[in-house]
């Protein structure tokens, strides 16, 4: 689960680390009164959208010529003009692909005076199961091209649990964004503080970029993007409640009601597997006939006739999807009645594109028969490879 920088920030703000004030809005009427709660006289408005890139993104709606999505202000009277000119447009960034998004919410922000533009960012580093920080002094920018071009500019630091960020992992931080006098001290400070909101909050992912130096010697969070692990949101309700689903994929705000595992994609054959290893198998096999994926979708291991009429109904409301793929191997779940809610969620919202089922495991038989005397235009596969063989060729004509 994502959210909204201005949110992190407050998050952050709660643990001690130096972020500037600020004002969301999300009407143009409270602009004025948002800016003049700051102390001015340089005044940054920011759009909130779940998507990075936005200094440099474009609004669809301005032109090519027209400011980005994060705009200095030098007066109450600028902070108001922009305001207008944002809300409520589309805001197209490296991130958010060629559709943009809508930008309903704006934050007004105190404008820092900047001598230097820093990365660092916390993550979960797999290969050594740990939290690790990323740190870079090629703050501001694309960080994946400085990781590409020059990655001796990226120090990673893996911290041990049992001890936490210790003086020697802050003073490796401090080295490698070679901070001196008040900034070294404020890093020594903000590297524990972050560690300690990254594990309390659950946290996938926490990148700041930029961390700035400010002229004054001091550090500031300039920019601040978190995800939450999402297996973890049982127990963070507080974070829950940051949830916009504005932003988010109608499908999967749907999928997730349902307890489905479901990730959109780009392509047109819509999949509906049981297991998460074995949904990646189908994406993979699907491609290598030269076809595409339009989701990944994972109805676990005891999927009810409910849960699999719902999982169906998500996948056919894709205007995309011009055929689907059912992969399911009845281990736990029955092949009966996964065949018994295809056949309910068919008759209940009908069948438009080609349809390949490929059953395997227990109850297989009863399964197949449900299905072969429904009526339904089904394509029977005896394999994965067949499966995926007949459905690419169906949607391909
Ligand atoms: P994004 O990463 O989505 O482009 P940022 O929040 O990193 O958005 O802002 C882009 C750039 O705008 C920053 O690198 C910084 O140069 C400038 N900027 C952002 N916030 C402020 C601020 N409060 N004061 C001054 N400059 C800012
Ligand atoms: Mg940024």
């Amino acid at each position: 689960m994502n959210i909204h920088e201005y949110q992190a920030k407050e998050i952050l703000k709660a643990y001690g680390a130096p972020v500037a004030a600020g004002v969301p809005l999300t009407d143009a009427a409270d602009a004025e009164a948002a800016a003049k709660s700051l102390p001015g006289p340089l005044y940054v408005v920011k759009s909130q959208i779940h998507a990075g890139g936005r200094g440099k993104g474009k609004f669809k709606e301005l032109g090519p010529d027209a400011k980005g999505g994060v705009r200095l202000a030098k007066s109450v009277d600028e902070v108001k003009a922009n305001v207008e000119e944002m809300l409520g447009r589309t805001l197209v960034t490296k991130q958010t692909g060629e559709a943009g998004k809508v930008v309903n919410r704006l934050y007004i922000e105190d404008g820092a005076d900047i001598a230097r533009e820093l990365y660092l960012s916390l993550l979960v580093d797999r290969s050594v199961g740990r939290v690790a920080f990323v740190a870079s002094t090629e703050g501001g920018m694309d960080i994946e091209t400085v990781a590409h071009d020059t990655p001796e500019k990226i120090v990673t630091v893996a911290i041990d649990p049992d001890t936490g960020v210790t003086e020697a992992d802050a003073g490796q931080l401090c080295e490698a964004l070679e901070l001196q006098g008040e900034a070294r001290a404020d890093g020594m400070k903000l590297f524990p503080i972050l560690y300690k909101a990254f594990c309390e909050k659950d946290m996938s992912l926490l990148e700041i970029n930029p961390l700035i130096v400010l002229k004054d010697g001091h550090l500031r969070v300039l920019d601040a993007k978190v995800s939450f692990d999402g297996n973890s949101l049982f127990r963070h309700e507080d974070m829950v409640a940051l949830r916009d689903l504005t932003e988010e994929d109608e499908k999967e705000i749907e999928a997730s009601k349902h307890g489905l595992a479901y990730v959109a994609l780009e392509g047109n054959i819509g999949c509906m597997v049981n297991g998460a290893g074995l949904a990646m198998a189908t994406m993979d096999i699907i491609k290598l006939y030269g076809a595409e994926p339009a989701n990944f979708l994972d109805v676990g291991g005891g999927a009810s006739k409910e849960k699999v009429t719902a999982a169906f109904k998500i996948i056919t409301a894709d205007p995309n999807v011009k055929g689907i793929l059912i992969n399911i191997f009845g281990g736990i779940m029955r092949c009966d009645v996964i065949a018994e809610g295809v056949i309910a969620a068919v008759k209940e919202v009908g069948l438009q594109v080609p349809l390949v089922v490929r059953l395997e495991g227990t109850r297989v038989a009863e399964g197949k028969k449900l299905i072969s005397e429904s009526g339904l235009n089904v394509i029977a596969a005896d394999d994965l490879d067949d499966a995926a063989q007949k459905i690419v060729k169906a949607v391909k004509g």
